[in-house]
């Protein structure tokens, strides 16, 4: 797959670096940024049996394995819910440290959100064994934050004797969730974010996105590949709904309750960082006025004004909520108890 347009000035670095490239590397960038596929093309890179030139040969039998999802030296770790949002060749090579118990995995009926110590022992296991069809061997891990504690631990040890020719890419999106031994023990390229104008130009002029739906998408803070996913009839419906019942949130025509109640057609955590972001263009509007903007602001520079304590108050409760292991906290509770507040400053003001 391509390197997206954000990423190129930094590939072509790697590109130049390639035979002093770290063996851990942490890889940071924002989520829907397209982090997995740099780390799967770093990890083709390297992999390549010729390795000379500053770019995979795309020819030799280690290059042919890993466009086809089976090169047996590329050992990727994720969970359940990345691989869903990521390509063929990401989840070719996943699968073989999935859950092996297919009768648990049928059984349950959440999404595996974590990456377990048996992945992890796994993973090193092979590492350990495999003599490798080449020099190189890779281990990918992402969402690197997702790492249970015991996964981390048993991790640790082979990060600090990496066998020879072996490769750690661990790629997150939240580095802070990682336990400090494990990130004192990369190094850590932060990846370019594109800015909101490249997110657009390319939805729309690459992915033929509507201007409109991609103005929206990206100012709520959805990541230009996330936003692409949204791009669908019934998720445009969701996330308008979800717009409207904001709005009569804010202006106090339904209640907490209804609005909770009624985000359950839409991802929560998208929810919250919709309200985030509405928040925060409120509260900027009211400090400095932007008559040209494309996508028209929830809340008024007046209500921000009047509640600018309140607001605050729940853009940094949501900061933390994103920022905390997943299923930490009950979701749902955490959701009615910021409608609650939000409803608050409309009622106040009624
Ligand atoms: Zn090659």
């Amino acid at each position: 797959m391509a390197i997206s347009p954000w990423h190129q000035t930094q590939w072509r670095s790697l590109q130049e670096r390639r035979h002093v490239i770290p063996s851990s590397m942490l890889i940071v960038g924002k989520p829907g940024t397209d982090l997995p596929n740099l780390a799967m093309e770093l990890a083709g890179m390297l992999l390549c049996n010729v390795g000379n030139g500053d770019k995979p040969c795309t020819a030799c039998n280690s290059c042919h394995m890993f466009a086809r999802g089976v090169h047996p030296d590329l050992h990727v770790i994720s969970t359940e819910e990345a691989e869903g949002m990521c390509d063929l060749r990401f989840r070719n090579h996943s699968v073989r440290y999935a859950d092996s118990d297919s009768t648990k995995r049928e059984r349950r009926t959440t999404v595996r959100n974590i990456i377990t110590v048996n992945q992890i022992r796994a993973v090193t296991d092979a590492l350990n064994k495999s003599a490798g069809l080449g020099s190189s061997k890779i281990c990918l891990i992402y969402p690197a934050d997702a790492l249970n504690l015991n996964a981390a631990n048993a991790l640790l040890k082979s990060l600090e004797e990496p066998t020879g020719g072996t490769y750690f890419l661990l790629v997150s999106s939240s580095p802070s969730n990682l336990p400090p031994t494990i990130r004192s023990r990369c190094s850590r390229l932060n990846l370019n974010n594109p800015t909101s104008d490249e997110s657009i130009e390319w939805l729309t002029v690459k992915h033929k996105v509507d201007l409109k739906v991609a103005q929206q998408l990206i100012t709520h803070g959805l990541g230009p590949y996330d936003a692409l996913q949204m791009n669908t009839r019934e998720n445009l419906e969701a996330h308008q709904a979800l717009i409207d019942g904001l709005t009569n949130l804010i202006s106090g025509n339904i209640s907490a309750g209804a609005f909770a109640r009624q985000s359950g057609i839409y991802d929560i955590v998208l929810t919250l960082k919709v309200i985030q972001s509405e928040i925060h263009r409120g509260l900027r509007e009211s400090a400095q006025p932007d008559h040209d903007t494309d996508v028209p602001v929830l809340i008024s520079p007046d209500l921000a004004v009047e509640f600018r304590e309140a607001l605050f108050s729940v853009y940094f409760a949501i900061g933390r909520f994103l920022s905390w292991p997943k299923k930490s906290v009950d979701e749902q509770l955490f959701l009615e108890d910021i409608a609650l507040k939000l409803a608050f400053c409309a009622q106040t003001r009624g």
